[in-house]
């Protein structure tokens, strides 16, 4: 338990399903106020939302495209109007288009990196504002992935927006140290979500994935729930403008295990 957090309010993107769903229940149980932000699902993001009231916290589901100010400008009103302000940001929202370079398009790129990157300067920025204006404190989160580090070809746009994350990260981290507002990354592996429901729905993707993390196991949302309720909460209150790797080993190069190389 991170007794800090009861009764924060949280802002989660793209909380529907996957990882965001699973914060936005670990959230709850430190009773949380929650923001669970969903795209198109809205059933996944009620169904989020009865949980955590059934259990006794609190959340409300709001329908917004992070890639707009309007959009994110949404969430925070909303975390104002149900529990009085916003003290922890989630920027998780991300999605995914696998296109060799040369033929992706335009529109399919700047989707890409409209959802994947400027999502979260908006929501940083949102969060940023409201935290300066109010002269409180509070703490970005924002989910990068294991491609921030790790080229992935046929995914060109994908690796270049987490990667321009982990630098946005950075950058803000060290911009608002000063005002006591903290900024960190988790940059998660190969994690069993819907966004990889396809590729792991084959037995021999899902193996060779496997074969490429150390721990060999491909890891639970509720994995990277855990990480990113520890860095919300006080216990992390001296870690600013990290990324924490949440892969299992993947970033360690499996392919030289046993001496191989
Ligand atoms: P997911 O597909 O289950 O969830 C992604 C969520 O983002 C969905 O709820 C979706 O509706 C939402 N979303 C997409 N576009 C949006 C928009 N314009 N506005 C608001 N919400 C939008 O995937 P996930 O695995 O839970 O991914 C969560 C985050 O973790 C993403 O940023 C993803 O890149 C990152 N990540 C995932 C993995 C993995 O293996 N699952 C690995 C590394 C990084």
């Amino acid at each position: 338990m991170f007794n800090d957090l009861n009764k924060k309010v949280a802002v989660i993107t793209g909380g529907s399903k996957g990882i965001g769903n699973a914060i936005a229940l670990r959230f709850a149980q430190e009773k949380m106020n929650v923001v669970i932000n969903y795209h198109s699902d809205e059933a996944g993001a009620q169904a989020a939302v009865d949980e955590i009231r059934e259990n006794g916290g609190d959340a409300v589901a709001v329908k917004a495209d992070v890639s707009t100010e309007t959009g994110v400008k949404a969430l925070l009103q909303a975390a104002i109007d149900n529990f009085g302000g916003l003290d922890v940001w989630v920027n998780n929202a991300g999605m995914e288009i696998q296109t060799p370079t040369h033929k992706i398009t335009l529109e399919e790129w700047n989707k890409v990196i409209g959802i994947n990157m400027t999502g979260v300067f908006l929501g940083a920025k949102e969060a940023l504002n409201y935290w300066l204006e109010n002269d409180r404190t509070g703490n970005i989160i924002n989910m990068s992935s294991v491609h921030q580090q790790i080229p992935w070809p046929t995914f060109a746009s994908y690796a270049t927006a987490k990667g321009g994350v982990k630098l946005f990260t950075e950058t803000i981290a060290m911009e608002y140290a000063p005002k006591g507002i903290r900024v960190n990354n988790i940059a998660p592996g190969a994690i069993n979500t819907p966004i990889n429901a396809e590729k792991f729905a084959d037995k021999a993707q899902y193996e060779e994935t496997q074969s490429m993390i150390p721990m060999q196991k491909i890891g639970d949302p509720e994995d990277v729930a855990d990480a990113a309720v520890w860095l919300a909460s006080d216990q992390a209150k001296y870690v600013t403008g990290t990324t924490l790797f949440v892969d299992g080993g993947m970033t360690l190069y499996a392919a030289f295990q046993d001496g191989k190389g």
